[in-house]
């Protein structure tokens, strides 16, 4: 099956108790057993829920993996992977994380006796150089949140596979429409399914995908003992929104491609972080591992301003300011007040998430209105 097909039709069968072609929102807590232990195959929604169920074989099957799991966030997703490694356990990650990924590393799971090293992996040469005995994981975004650095996922994958490390690849920007992880040796696929894959900003979820099915189960294990699940509404809705992730995937790199364009070329803005530019510094990567760059930009104002950012910010009327990304529905974000106020000052310099960042989530609106839109905000 192709992806356009798949997202339609992969993992999904007719109800099989009324033939009903959407699959029904289950919602209910249990499922009555004929005597003790026996059962559908069904005991208690947190374990196993048929909405769930179907959604977490789509998303299997979109990412090229063969086994799926549903979380009740991103995070709770994430949360699940590092619950499968225990105390002395080191992970490498990429420096420029989701602001909440690094949270949850720094601020929780170091208390449980994990550690966690930083680098930037466009040069994949600075792994090799952290890896102990001790490391367990690489945990990697790309492109990353907001800076839109390029991580090349095959040479990563080499380098774990030597060392007998697991390679976890956040996917929440690209989405399977554009880097199936999986197929370039990663081991564990995680998303915000809130973004993207969700698409209509009314979901909080999160997924993971793998292939290998000790990984899955001790997954699954965590994924029931913790709890942190999908509910069935959310699962259904996400379910309704993903049969459109292809084209809505289309439009959002279409529009970015015209707005990351329009920015280059406007004397109010510094500098425009979109791989799809030559001369981004990891574009061949992205070309190499991407269909198309994707529907996220962030830009520099020339001024270097925080006031101005924030003006622009405010400015802007079919972007709304607002956290989050992925939906229909374009937003704007000021990333050091924002979504990444849980960095320090210090490691925001570092990355270059200076008060003067400004991140779009370019929607599938009119490319007209989008335009006009930015070329009012930025006046
Ligand atoms: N990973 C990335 C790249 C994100 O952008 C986010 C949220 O913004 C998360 C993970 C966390 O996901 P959630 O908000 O669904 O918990």
């Amino acid at each position: 099956m192709k992806f356009g097909t798949k997202v339609i039709h992969a993992g999904i069968e007719p109800d099989p108790t009324t033939g009903a072609i959407m699959t029904p929102i289950y919602q209910t807590s249990t499922y009555v057993q004929r005597s003790p232990g026996d059962h559908k195959g069904f005991e208690y929604s947190r374990t196993q829920n048929p909405t769930r169920d179907t959604l977490q074989d789509n998303l299997a099957a979109l990412e090229n993996g063969k086994h799926g799991l549903c979380f009740a966030s991103g995070m709770a997703a994430i949360d699940a992977v590092i619950k499968t490694l225990k105390s002395g356990d080191e992970i490498i990650a990429s420096n420029d994380l989701y602001g909440g990924s690094g949270r949850l590393f720094n601020k929780i799971f170091t208390n449980f006796g994990l550690s966690f090293k930083y680098t930037s992996m466009e040069d994949t040469s600075l792994v090799e150089e952290l890896i102990s005995e001790n490391t367990k994981l690489i945990w990697i975004e790309t492109p990353s949140n907001p800076m839109m650095n390029i991580i090349d996922i095959k040479e990563i994958a080499n380098i774990a596979k030597k060392n007998n490390i697991l390679l976890g690849v956040d996917n929440t920007y690209a989405t399977p429409y554009l880097q199936t992880p999986l197929d370039l040796g990663a081991d564990i696929v995680m998303h915000s399914v809130t973004k993207f894959l969700g698409g209509h900003s009314d979901v909080i979820m999160g997924a993971l995908v793998v292939n290998d099915a000790k990984l899955a189960e001790n997954l699954a294990f965590i994924q029931n003992s913790s709890g942190a699940v999908s509910g069935p509404m959310d699962s259904f809705l996400v379910l309704r929104g993903i049969k459109t992730l292809h084209l809505r995937m289309e439009k959002h790199c279409e529009n970015c491609r015209v707005v990351a364009e329009y920015l280059k070329n406007h004397p109010k803005v510094e500098t425009v972080y979109w791989p799809g530019f030559e001369s981004h510094p990891n574009h061949h990567v992205a070309k190499g591992q991407m269909k198309d760059f994707g529907g996220m930009v962030s830009f520099l104002v020339k001024s270097g301003s925080k006031e101005e950012a924030i003006r622009i910010c405010k400015r802007l009327k079919i972007f709304s300011l607002a956290e989050s990304l992925g939906g229909v529905e374009s937003l704007v974000n000021h990333p050091a007040i924002m979504t990444h106020a849980s960095v320090s000052f210090e490691d925001r310099q570092k990355i270059g998430i200076v008060d003067s960042l400004i991140r779009l989530s370019v929607g599938i609106e009119d490319i007209d209105d989008i335009l006009a839109d930015l070329t009012q905000a930025l006046g």
